[in-house]
């Protein structure tokens, strides 16, 4: 069954069911988005891809309204560029966004999002932050909240989307929210078993492979000189898509295809982090 929507005064046929974000992507229209994962349920907590539709009050969720017959919507328009500006502007004067992918830094540029506009005060005090300290727990990944979003992708990831671990979920409410383990216990004495697929799907840079940390901390990280080579996990017979991020010859981050039919994206402790076995041949005069 198909529905015949509008998109933007354009009439268009999509697959009735399909969210509005794909239909937009089908079109080739860019709708900006940080919760929206391909390989993890729709959450709406980003408020990012909103979109008008005709017939509603208020803006709507591009990633989880589904398409239906007659819809008219309007991707860009006034009053949505004004929403998605505020609120990458909210985030962005209280969250260190600077180690966010890139789709989300040009976003901010794109909607000249400036987060200075949120300082308080008559002498502009700068606006409350999410800061706390980095955590530092163990030697395969480092955890740095003050540049989290609260996006949940990583609780997903950990809970029945993937890993169905549950090391991690929400504590706290309001500005005060965070991502944690159960009572906020060291990450090795959680029930977390290291997979790492939270940090496959984190946006901001929030949780990295130690490597990539200290590589950073560093100056070091490098991403021009940076290799990306996709292979499949040596471990055991499931086939998991790896794709292997080098820096010198040396493995920097491990990560997993999203689209692939095997992994979707995730991994267990073994691909994401048992690469210290590879070594580099020698280059060999032929
Ligand atoms: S590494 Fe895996 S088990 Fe541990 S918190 Fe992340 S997703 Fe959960
Ligand atoms: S740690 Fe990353 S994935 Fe988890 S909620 Fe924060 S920004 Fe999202």
């Amino acid at each position: 069954m198909t529905a015949t929507i509008k998109i933007n005064g354009e009439e268009c046929s999509v697959s009735e069911g399909t969210t509005l974000l794909s239909a937009c992507r089908e079109q080739g229209i860019d709708i900006p988005t940080i919760c929206n994962a391909e390989n993890l349920s729709p959450v709406n907590t980003c408020r990012v891809c909103v979109v008008e539709m005709e017939g509603s009050r208020t803006l709507v969720p591009s990633c989880s309204r589904q398409a239906a017959e007659g819809m008219v919507i309007a991707t860009h328009s006034d009053r949505v560029r004004r929403s998605r500006r505020m609120v990458l502007e909210l985030l962005a004067s209280s969250v260190d966004l600077s180690r966010s992918e890139a789709d989300l830094l040009g976003w901010i540029d794109e909607y000249e999002a400036d987060s200075s506009r949120h300082s308080s005060g008559d002498n502009l005090d700068p606006p409350a932050t999410v800061a706390q300290p980095v955590k530092l727990q163990d030697s395969l990944y480092v955890r740095d909240y003050s540049r989290c979003v609260l996006c949940y992708k990583c609780v997903q990831a950990c809970g029945e989307e993937a890993q169905n671990t549950f090391a991690i979920s929400v504590a706290d409410r309001g500005f005060a929210a965070t991502i944690s383990t159960e009572f906020d216990t060291a990450l090795p004495d959680s029930a977390c078993v290291y997979c790492g697929n939270c940090i496959g799907v984190c946006p901001t840079g929030a949780l990295i492979f130690t490597t990539e940390f200290e590589l950073r901390e560093a100056g070091e990280w490098n991403e021009e000189q940076q290799k990306v080579t996709r292979t499949v996990c040596p471990y055991c017979g499931v086939g998991c898509n790896l794709e292997l991020r080098t820096q010198d010859e040396t493995i920097v981050r491990v990560t997993s295809p999203s689209d692939h039919e095997v992994s979707h994206g995730h991994l267990c402790i073994k691909g994401r982090f048992g690469t210290g076995f590879v070594k580099t041949e020698p280059d060999t005069e032929s």
